[in-house]
């Protein structure tokens, strides 16, 4: 069907995600993207689709109660704006608790763009400049959304003034808002001196009618009150003088953000939101990789460092995140997989490069926004689910020849850590299955205390212990109990075999293993964590290991 070559397959495609502090509105703002990209009809569809989810498994009931989300998706859209080139788009949906970050780093990893949603009323909030800090390491580019303007809103200059001053970042404004809250009256386009109106919201009328077609500021007479329209002629002939004008390759090496604004929930700003993202956020990156064979390979040739191009031929992709089935009666997980190139076709055998085991991919899923698809193809860019019983792990790189191999996804310190215990002592065997299972996951990590019994789980927030003690009585039938540890921070050790066995010698008692078998050093308290930096200095205590 498809007469494209994967280059051209691969431009085509923008792979983001939506950063925002908790209530800025993300959730709002993916609704109207879609609508404004014609993945769904109405809004509130995606809502629905979660009320529909929750119903069917009760550690939803999480979600719903607390009125956050906690399970990331990937939703992915066709478009085809108004200068003709059929887009593919891939929202990858993040969590946005802050107990849930981790979960939200390692879908960043998966992302080429981030939109970043700022309060108009409040500006940068700490989960914003929390999550703005990964997209930075990343080198992932920034667009930035100014939402709720329909509200009373901060002065856009002093907006724009923190954007520089907290984040470093050159904010290059591509429009500007006729004001805010009530007398919000539309948005100018620096540059062009286009105005959009702004539709304000007839009382008692069952459906916003849409804000009137764009017109020349100059003709736009009518929208405002006296006086208004010299006085954005004016602001916005400041603006141009004031602030550099966008730069694309600016953007892309992450030294400047285009700023937009709007109002998700009134559907104001989102197609020029959209036109953004299309036009200048960029297509999948290279991405760094390693040829190597899996480990124990016999006379394996040595590693080779390479960059992979979406255009190559081979398929190659990583998985950043591993879902369990929305079905509870379905104990099989689906590894979410994003290419980094290739064609994709159903059926098609991967191997994973850690592990050297082969997987025919026989059905495979597409989250397009309407419903879940069986995906026929895919390509660099694109993300999708592989159902698999355990075989698949957040950070595992899969690829047709099985030796390639990308960056390990970080794994984080946990920030609390407590023993876990099965109330039903007749159980105890089931426990580590399940416990093994959810750290798969990445929902918690594991540790298992060299000597002794105990399971040590760490999370970085309290809520994903209550998640974790839901799902295991849920999926696992297993109702636990979590106790106080005695440890208050978990590290990973590195350096050469003698010093870390060395350390190890000595303190016994508080190592433990991960699930992948690296030793962690369990520290009763941050002074002891720095009391064995000092001590051991030739032994590296990490707060974050890259898995593989
Ligand atoms: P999230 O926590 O970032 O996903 O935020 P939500 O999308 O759930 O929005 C939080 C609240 O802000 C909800 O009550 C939304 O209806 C509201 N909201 C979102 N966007 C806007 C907007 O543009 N204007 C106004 N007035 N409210 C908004």
């Amino acid at each position: 069907m498809s007469k494209l070559t994967l280059n051209e397959e691969a431009a085509r495609r923008r792979t983001f995600a939506i950063i925002a502090h908790p209530d800025a509105g993300k959730t709002t703002l993916t609704e109207h993207i879609l609508l404004s990209g014609g993945a769904i009809r109405a809004a509130g569809a995606v809502r629905a689709r979660g009320e529909n989810r929750r119903t069917q498994s009760d550690w939803m009931k999480i979600e719903k109660e607390r009125g956050i989300s906690v399970s990331a998706s990937v939703m992915t859209f066709e478009h085809t704006p108004a200068d003709g080139i059929a887009r593919m788009f891939n929202l990858l949906d993040t969590p946005g608790h802050e107990d849930f970050s981790e979960d939200t780093y390692r879908t960043l990893t998966a992302a080429d763009c981030a939109i970043m949603v700022l309060d108009a009323a409040k500006g940068i909030e700490p989960q914003t400049l929390k999550l703005f800090e990964v997209c930075r390491l990343r080198d992932i580019p920034i667009i930035t959304f100014i939402n709720k303007l329909d509200r009373e809103a901060l002065d856009p200059l002093e907006l724009l003034d923190e954007i520089a001053s907290k984040l470093q970042l050159d904010p290059a404004p591509v429009w500007w808002p006729a004001q805010s809250g009530n007398r919000l009256r539309g948005m100018v386009e620096m540059g062009t001196g286009r105005f959009q109106p702004y539709a304000r919201k007839v009382p008692g009328a069952v459906e916003d009618a849409g804000h009137p077609p764009a017109l020349p500021l100059s003709e736009a007479a009518q929208y405002f009150e006296p006086g208004e329209q010299e006085e954005l002629m004016e602001a916005a002939e400041l603006v141009t003088g004031g602030y550099p004008a966008f730069d694309r390759q600016s953007f892309l090496e992450g030294h400047m953000t285009p700023v937009l604004w709007g109002s998700a929930l009134r559907h104001f700003g989102i197609d020029e939101l959209l036109a953004a993202i299309g036009e200048w956020a960029p297509p999948p990156k290279v991405m760094p990789a390693r040829k190597e064979a899996p480990p124990e390979t016999r006379n394996a040739p040595a590693p080779v460092e390479l960059s992979i191009q979406p255009g190559s031929d081979e398929v190659t992709g990583f998985v950043f995140k591993v879902q369990a089935n929305m079905d509870p009666n379905h104990r099989d997980r689906i590894a979410m997989f994003r290419m980094a190139s290739g064609k994709f076709q159903r059926g098609m055998k991967l191997k994973v490069q850690n592990t050297g085991k082969s997987l025919s991919v026989n059905a495979p899923i597409m989250f397009f926004a309407s419903d879940r698809e069986l995906a026929e193809d895919a390509f660099a860019g694109d993300v999708i689910g592989i159902p698999n019983h355990g075989v698949l792990r957040v950070g595992d790189s899969l690829s047709e020849s099985g030796m390639i191999r990308f960056a390990g996804l970080p794994n984080f310190a946990p920030e609390i850590l407590q023993r876990v215990r099965v109330k039903d002592p007749l159980k105890a065997k089931h426990l580590k299955k399940a416990l093994d299972g959810l750290a798969e996951e990445g929902v918690t990590q594991l540790f298992r205390p060299e000597i002794g019994a105990d399971f040590i789980v760490g999370a970085v927030g309290q809520l994903q212990f209550e998640v974790m003690a839901d799902r295991l009585g849920e999926e696992y039938g297993l109702e636990v109990i979590f106790e106080h540890s005695p440890y208050a921070e978990a590290r990973w050790i590195d350096g050469d075999k003698a010093d870390v066995e060395d350390f190890m010698g000595k303190y016994r008692g508080q190592m433990a293993r991960d699930i992948d078998q690296a030793p962690v050093f369990l520290a009763k308290s941050s002074w002891e964590t720095g009391y064995v930096t000092e001590r051991f200095p030739k032994v590296a205590f990490t707060k974050t290991k890259e898995r593989g």
